[in-house]
């Protein structure tokens, strides 16, 4: 992973570029911002820059290689053991930081998921925040800084991460996964930013799952109840991407609105799927597509508060199949 490679997130490059270059790399950082978007892929080249034997981050001498191969002796990656980063992660990583670096001239520590720490952990950090001990560098991320104790957050330089446009995204998962262009963007659009999702197992959802999935939902209808209950039994058993399913059924009647109101088609999401989108916007009226967008949120909003996940499946597609 190099700083070449990473596409877009420009100004957080050049800052730590900048750091690099002057020798101003500060003590800690905390790189926020949502989940997938880049931010440890980042924090890697930045790593392997730092530790980098002529400085660039050149990919082919040995520091490179142990960084890449996540097996250098100086960089120490924290995550959540369990629910939480405990206290005890947090007291042997000090220990750890206390001793001289073995091929390096630092000891750095990665903490991915910084949002995990327990509050025994976050004040134990604090104190190895406070006393910064030199040639120590730690990284934290997180998608939530605001779960952070505020002491920990200004004790840390701050790079906010934002989600990629969906243009950038789309033009490299063309590159990436040689995709065409209408279909790098379906799956930029539906993966909102997030490299994670885009190219990890919602790619399969997004783009061979969707087209079934919505034409199942289309094909509802207020008198037929059997296809409605088979619907949700299929939904039921999609346990961990169920939300990511609610959020296509959300794009593809967005879509229809988008037409029904003539705006252009680059706004649309589900590009691939024109005519099922046309022959949908003669069907239905804004008044219906607002009802189902409702029965959606409902749903949503139950299905987040654990409630009996097959009777708030049933009750979203029966009021979408009756709107
Ligand atoms: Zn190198």
């Amino acid at each position: 992973m190099t700083f070449d490679t990473i596409i877009g997130h420009k100004q957080q490059k050049n800052i730590l570029l900048k750091a690099l270059d002057s020798q101003h790399v500060a003590h800690a950082y905390l790189f926020e911002g949502p989940d997938g978007i880049g931010k440890r892929m980042m924090a890697l080249a930045f790593v392997r820059t730092i530790l980098c034997k002529d400085g660039t981050g050149c990919g082919k001498c040995h520091s490179c290689l142990k960084v890449d191969h996540e097996n250098h002796p100086d960089i120490h990656l924290l995550t959540a053991d369990g629910a939480a980063i405990k206290i005890a992660q947090i007291r042997s990583l000090q220990q750890e930081l206390s001793l001289r670096p073995l091929e390096s001239h630092y000891k750095i520590c990665l903490i991915d998921g910084a949002e995990h720490f327990t509050n025994g952990a976050a004040n134990a950090l604090l104190k190895t925040l406070e006393e910064p001990q030199p040639g120590t560098i730690m990284i934290l991320l997180t998608n939530h800084p605001e779960k952070l104790l505020p002491t920990i957050r200004s004790r840390c330089q701050r790079l906010p991460f934002s989600r990629l446009p969906k243009q950038q995204l789309a033009i490299m998962l063309a590159q990436k996964l040689e995709l065409d262009d209408t279909t790098a963007t379906v799956l930029a659009a539906l993966s909102e930013g997030s490299f994670k999702k885009a190219l990890g197992s919602n790619r399969d959802l997004f783009l061979e799952k969707r087209p079934k999935l919505i034409q199942s939902l289309s094909a509802l209808s207020a008198g037929s109840t059997i296809p409605t209950f088979s619907f949700a039994d299929e939904l039921e058993m999609e346990k961990e991407t169920l939300t990511d399913i609610l959020d296509i059924f959300q794009s593809f009647y967005r879509d229809i609105l988008l037409l029904k109101h003539n705006r252009p088609e680059e706004e649309l999401v589900n590009l691939d799927l024109l005519e099922v989108l046309r022959h949908q916007n003669d069907l239905t009226t804004s008044a219906s597509l607002l009802v189902k967008l409702k029965a959606l949120d409902s749903a949503r909003f139950h299905l987040q508060r654990n409630v009996n996940r097959r009777l708030a499946l049933e009750v979203m597609l029966m009021r979408i199949a009756a709107a």
